[in-house]
């Protein structure tokens, strides 16, 4: 896998954070502490394969892919995704096992804005934001509507699909797209060292 394409994905993923860390200043939107409803409950999170390369480099830098694939190969397009870390303690609560490598989707849910059929912006806002916080949601999405914070999940989306805009433009289920990810990091690198061998043997 080339770095430059990690690197390219890591800046979008930088950028994604400090435009929202901005837009949560402004706005003082924030999830309730530890609340990881979206990630434990829903069967619908999907990432593009090229933003799970981060990810698949780490776990194969942590030598833990083989074991990452196996468990991703056992669960279906709707199962959870496989990283949430539940709290043992208090049932909604957790964390994301691998949160500096996960993709747009987990970064911007909640936060950013979608647009209206007439290209307005909306805020997205979770429902469980909506129940914890109706005021800031409403002051927020007051922000939005006029353009004050601005933080639109096609803008990032296109970004990808500049990169890979196969590998970068399809949203797949998320499990479904880290094993792909994790097994095409994995096929190039066999590649590239079956390149340096027979290099090595010429
Ligand atoms: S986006 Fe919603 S469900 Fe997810 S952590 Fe925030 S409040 Fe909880
Ligand atoms: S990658 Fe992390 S933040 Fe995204 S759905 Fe999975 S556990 Fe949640």
């Amino acid at each position: 896998m080339k770095k430059d394409i990690i690197f390219k994905i890591l800046t979008i993923f930088s950028d994604i954070d400090g435009k929202n860390a901005e837009s949560q200043s402004l706005t003082q939107l924030h999830c309730p502490p530890l609340c990881g409803i979206c990630c434990s409950t829903s069967r619908k999170v999907e990432a593009s394969v090229i933003e799970m390369l981060p990810l698949a480099e780490e776990l194969f830098r942590r030598g833990e892919a083989a074991d990452w694939l196996e468990r991703l190969s056992q669960v279906g397009d709707t199962a959870p995704c496989v990283f949430y870390q539940p709290d043992p303690l208090i049932s909604g609560n957790g964390r994301c096992g691998f949160y500096s490598w996960r993709p747009s989707v987990c970064r911007l849910f909640g936060f950013a804005s979608v647009k209206d059929k007439n290209g307005k912006p909306i805020l997205a806002a979770c429902i469980y934001q909506k129940k914890a916080f109706p005021a800031l949601v409403e002051s927020a999405g007051k922000a939005v509507a006029e353009g004050l914070v601005s933080l639109n999940f096609t803008d990032f989306s296109l970004q990808f699909s500049g990169i890979d805009p196969y590998l970068g433009t399809r949203l797949l289920p998320i499990n479904r797209a880290a094993r792909i990810a994790l097994e095409k990091y994995g096929l190039e690198m066999q590649m590239a060292d079956s390149q340096h061998f027979s290099k090595g043997d010429r």
